[in-house]
């Protein structure tokens, strides 16, 4: 008999891919320019001429035969190097290259970091708002996700319900910042209350709590925003990276876990995670894109456009009489609908080719997410569209 516990998973919706659908089948009959899909999480600005270039350069003067062999298990020392030594120059970091391990993206980077950490049957915390996606992450390891409900006021965290959920049961920690969906950076403050708390109760129930650093979004962050390094405020923390986002790179599958080198057992955990990925049919990312994006790591798409974007969002936003919080980086925002049901909201905003998520599934139900990364002139477009449908629908 097929797996039942997969066949199920079939009949959940998924939300943004059914938005995504709908705006995609709109634009057919509508024109795509005249639909305003602020659904899919997707860069909308190139990866940036160099990257091109030295894919050139490489698949023109290099030997075919390294270019495509097989990556060594715990990944191309070029590659693990490259990030050990930007992550030191830029946070003031010590990784060598054996702290480091390529991974398929942030996704790839969690659910090796999750087994790692954990073992079947412990409880794994995530704080609201979360990507949804961390539920399949963890749950595929065995563990259990509980989720410390959203402080939504300012997004940052939750610190009672955090502490009375921060039970001798949780394993490690997931955080993501900045924040998909709400576009919040943890501060400084924020950071040192989470390494202080953990380093307490890890001591009361004597076990480490690791934490896992969710940080796709780490380059792009706003202007005056307090977005420190995590790893600096907590040693048992190990970062999951992506250049997904800032290197506009999703469908290249690339991103890595760093552990930092003052943790309990780091010495392990890369080799571990090789032992990992074979138990799960993983490999280390292609050859040639680990050689590439080693020689171009420093560097990100030019990601102005975001920031560009989110400040004429959130401006007619606050003019309109939402409440919203403004974000510190990424490309959401997360404002409260207008209604209670934030499901009812989107699908109202829906006859005006608005094309919003409700982010119940985010652990934030009565708030809805904008993804604007899309171009800044169609964003200028849907402000009239957005003042049009707030005032006819909800006077
Ligand atoms: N974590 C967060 C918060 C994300 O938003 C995403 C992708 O959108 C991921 C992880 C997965 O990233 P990747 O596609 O690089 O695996």
């Amino acid at each position: 008999m097929i797996n039942q516990e997969f066949k199920a998973m079939l009949g959940a919706k998924n939300v943004i891919r059914n938005l995504a659908e709908y705006a995609s089948a709109r634009g057919k009959e509508i024109g795509y320019e005249n639909v305003f899909d602020f659904s899919l999480g997707n860069p909308s600005v190139p990866a940036p001429q160099e990257f091109t270039d030295t894919m050139i350069q490489m698949l023109k003067d290099e030997n075919p035969m390294k270019l495509h062999g097989y990556s060594p298990t715990l990944g191309d020392p070029s590659y693990k190097e490259a990030i050990a030594a930007s992550l030191n120059k830029r946070f003031g970091m010590s990784y060598t290259a054996n702290h480091i391990f390529p991974t398929t993206g942030a996704a790839g980077a969690i659910s090796h970091a999750v087994r790692a950490v954990t073992k079947p049957g412990d409880t794994v915390l995530t704080i609201a708002p979360f990507f949804p996606e961390y539920k399949p992450y963890i749950e595929g390891a065995g563990c259990t996700l509980k989720v410390v409900p959203a402080n939504t006021e300012t997004f940052q965290i939750n610190t009672e319900a955090f502490e009375e959920m921060l039970t001798s049961d949780v394993m490690a920690v997931l955080i993501n910042t900045p924040n998909n969906p709400s576009g919040i950076a943890y501060s400084t403050q924020t950071l040192k209350y989470l390494a202080d708390t953990m380093t307490k109760k890890a001591a009361e129930f004597g076990h480490p709590i690791y934490l896992l650093s969710d940080e796709p979004y780490r380059e792009i962050i706003f202007k005056d925003a307090d977005a420190p390094y995590v790893s600096k405020f907590y040693k048992n923390t190990l970062s999951c990276y992506s250049f997904s986002k800032a290197l506009s790179l999703p469908g290249e599958r690339i991103g890595y876990v760093a552990v930092n080198p003052e943790a309990d057992d780091a010495e392990f955990i890369v080799p571990m995670c090789g032992q990992i990925s074979r138990g799960i049919g993983h490999n280390c990312p292609p050859s040639i894109i680990q050689q590439a994006v080693g020689k171009v790591c420093d560097l990100t798409s030019d990601l102005s456009v975001y920031e560009t974007n989110m400040n004429i969002i959130y401006d007619t936003l606050v003019d309109i009489g939402f409440t919203v919080v403004k974000p510190g980086g990424t490309f959401y925002i997360l404002p409260k609908a207008l209604e209670k049901d934030s499901v009812a909201f989107c699908n109202k905003a829906k006859d005006y080719d608005l094309i919003l998520v409700p982010a119940d599934n985010f652990g934030a139900p009565g708030f809805f997410r904008m993804a604007y990364c899309i171009d800044t002139e169609k964003v200028e477009r849907a402000m009239p569209r957005l003042r049009q449908f707030a005032k006819e629908v909800y006077g």
